[in-house]
């Protein structure tokens, strides 16, 4: 049994299915995909990201290769915009973003030795959020692109955060603006959900949609691959761990409403973090219509859908004490992002769900709690 139809529950299933194991999957949503789940609008017929953008991007072949037999990928790169002052500049920061920023016109090395005198380098081993910016792009790009938008993204000071949020940026001395430093980087040519369902789409496979699972379900089948929240097996007995939820705020426009795909706002005053203008994914679609999210993020509650984990602390403590429990737990896998409790990009996700599956073909149906260490 798996609990979740999203990456992890699809991908490991279809591992298993296609070794002749029978697989039952239940998913609470009306709709496979979790949070990756793209949809038309039947308003605009754009294609749009239900729960937020996602970008495909990563390093690894297989991984990539395994994509791309699901669906057809269209090259795309994700070029951010940020809006702070009264300016919009280029992200991830990169040398047309400091020479915009401070109305200069360096080269490389320059900018480099410039940044290198704004920074602190009193800071030898930046452990928070704040630290890695200080000594990275220092005080004024800080304050302008990250300071506010993590507040406003995180709830709380990026003095809490760990370092290892930025790290997910690279800070670039060339022209070049592509967010991420895969290798490999598309869209889905027909969006996520296509993907998710044609890797569901196995004889061996059944799913059953608008199901919650309940535990005493389990004493019949051989094992479960739950990528549920690893709290919610235990019925948030110690207390729930700490995510941020997002809101969307939906609006149309006839036209073209901000020409790119993601606009961030760095400020803390603007109350949402970034506006997604979803037909500027799919660049060889073209609609007269347009629809765009606003993007508010908050704490998220009981009946909540859970998004980003927060991982601080007093979190990874509860993390501790359910990972324990779950690790004497006998014939359950926790997977995915919610399973785990972490931070996860899609590849990540999918290359964890295929080792894990291979890991049960080759121990016989033995598993642990964790394939992959969650703290
Ligand atoms: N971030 C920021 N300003 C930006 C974009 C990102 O401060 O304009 C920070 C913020 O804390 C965010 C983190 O960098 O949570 C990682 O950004 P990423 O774009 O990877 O976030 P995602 O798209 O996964 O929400």
């Amino acid at each position: 049994m798996i609990v979740g139809a999203g990456l992890s529950g699809a991908v490991i299933g279809r591992r298993l299915a296609e070794q002749g194991m029978t697989v039952h999957i239940v998913e609470q949503r009306s709709h496979v995909a979790g949070n990756c789940y793209t949809q038309r609008d039947p308003e605009t017929g754009v294609m749009v990201h239900v729960y937020g953008p996602h970008i495909f991007h990563t390093d690894d072949a297989e991984v990539w290769n395994y994509v791309n037999k699901f669906g057809n990928f269209r090259p795309y790169l994700n070029r951010v915009k940020i809006t702070s002052g009264d300016a919009v500049y280029s992200l991830p920061v990169n040398l047309h973003t400091i020479n915009q920023f401070y109305g200069k016109t360096m080269r490389p090395t320059e900018a480099k030795a410039f940044l290198e005198a704004q920074a602190d380098t009193s800071i030898t081993n930046p452990q928070t959020f704040e630290e890695q910016a200080l000594r990275f792009v220092g005080p004024d790009l800080y304050e302008a692109f990250f300071k506010g938008y993590t507040q406003k993204q995180w709830g709380c000071s990026p003095q809490a955060l760990p370092a290892s949020i930025l790290k997910r940026l690279p800070i670039r001395f060339n022209y070049d603006d592509n967010y991420f430093f895969h290798k490999f980087q598309g869209m889905p040519e027909n969006g996520y959900t296509e993907i998710v369902e044609r890797i569901l789409d196995h004889e061996n496979i059944h799913v059953e949609l608008n199901t919650c699972f309940d535990r005493t379900d389990v004493n019949d089948v051989d094992h479960v691959f739950y990528s549920g929240p690893i709290d919610g097996w235990f019925g948030y007995d110690l207390g729930r761990l700490g995510y941020r939820t997002l809101d969307f705020e939906r609006f149309t426009h006839n036209g073209d409403w901000q020409g790119c795909a993601v606009m961030n706002y760095g400020e803390a005053h603007v109350p949402f973090t970034r506006i997604t203008e979803h037909k500027h994914f799919a660049p060889w679609e073209e609609h007269e219509g347009s629809v765009l999210y606003r993007e508010y993020s908050r704490a998220c509650g009981p009946g909540d859908i859970p998004y980003y984990p927060i991982r601080q602390v007093e979190e990874r403590a509860l993390l501790r004490e359910y990972v324990d429990r779950a690790q004497a737990e006998a014939g359950v896998t926790f997977v995915g992002r919610l399973g785990t409790y972490r931070y996860l990009d899609m590849d990540v996700t999918i290359r964890e769900a295929l080792d894990c599956a291979d890991k049960f073909l080759r121990n016989g149906g033995e598993m642990p709690a964790f394939s992959a260490p969650p703290l």
